[in-house]
């Protein structure tokens, strides 16, 4: 077991008791930003819609503030999703004062292979994404099918698996792309976990209390890595998630139409992400000693 850090400390926070802690990865986003350095292409998927009609609010900003860290540090950067979800990450990119550089997901039969083919990643990472279980299906956290509502994406790291691009995934549920990498551990948590837990494994995997946590931990460890600040500030957060509600977005756990995430209040978020701020602001740790 590797060392816990302090980014993983604010990640591992359960503020909805979801029992992360049961599957969660100690040293997930100082491997995955590791994984990340000198990426040259890099393609974020993301985007869940809960319902008909219904994408969430998790997820697109996160893929937003990664995409601005590694834009930053010199790589190219995509965006993919499927319609339901399109409006709402262009509303987060452009929110954060981003190019909104989103492909639409193709309709045909072999679209992972096309867009694998034309984008060519280095890197493909996935943020709040549906990952199909066992059977094939997509399932959310109370075992309801939204297969109906997300189109399957994570072929992308099923095909990448076998043409190599480095994968990353980001999750907070155990459904989501990535999480096959703790499958083992998600069997146990009971027959609901059981039965949604995905089996789409990614290289690296990252457990936060809420996805967009993950990928900002991502970035708060780039940023130590490269010795800038590539975090964004709590009213960055504010405008990027009312402007996704604006765009038809809702929190994924009271199907409100409000600028919420995951059930919790704007401030909530903004309280994680100066603590990140903290931190990114802070040399890491020389390898090998233990924090
Ligand atoms: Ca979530």
């Amino acid at each position: 077991m590797p060392a816990w850090d302090s980014v993983d400390h604010l990640l591992a926070l359960d503020p909805g008791e979801r029992g992360i802690g049961a599957f969660f990865v100690p040293g997930g986003a100082l491997a995955a930003a590791r994984a990340l350095r000198g990426a040259r292409r890099v393609l974020i998927v993301t985007g869940f819609a809960v319902a008909g009609g219904c994408p969430e609010t998790d997820g697109p900003p996160g893929a937003a503030v990664l995409g601005r860290a590694l834009r930053r540090l010199g790589a190219r950067v995509r965006y993919v999703t499927d319609l339901p979800n399109v409006r709402v990450l262009r509303a987060a990119l452009v929110a954060l004062g981003e190019r909104a550089d989103v492909l639409v997901y193709p309709e045909a039969a072999d679209a992972a292979r096309t867009v694998l083919a034309r984008e060519r990643p280095t890197h493909l990472v996935a943020i709040e994404r549906p990952g199909r279980v066992r059977d094939g299906r997509y399932l959310n956290m109370r075992g309801v099918s939204v297969g109906a509502w997300n189109r399957p994406l994570d072929d992308l790291f099923v095909e990448a698996m076998a043409d190599g691009p480095v994968t990353i995934g980001v999750g907070d549920g155990g459904n989501e792309i990535g999480m096959g990498r703790v499958r083992a551990r998600l069997l146990r948590q009971g027959a609901l976990m059981a039965r949604i837990a995905s089996v789409v494994s990614t290289d690296h995997l990252v457990v936060a209390g809420v996805s967009n946590w993950g990928a900002y931990g991502i970035a708060a460890q780039l940023a130590r890595q490269a010795g800038r600040p590539l975090l964004h500030t709590p009213a960055d957060e504010r405008r990027m998630v009312t402007a996704c509600v604006r765009a038809g977005a809702v929190d994924g756990v009271t199907r409100r139409r409000a600028p919420t995430v995951d059930g919790l209040s704007l401030e909530t978020h903004g309280a994680v992400i100066e603590l990140l701020g903290l931190i990114e602001r802070t040399p890491a740790a020389p390898a090998g000693r233990v924090s």
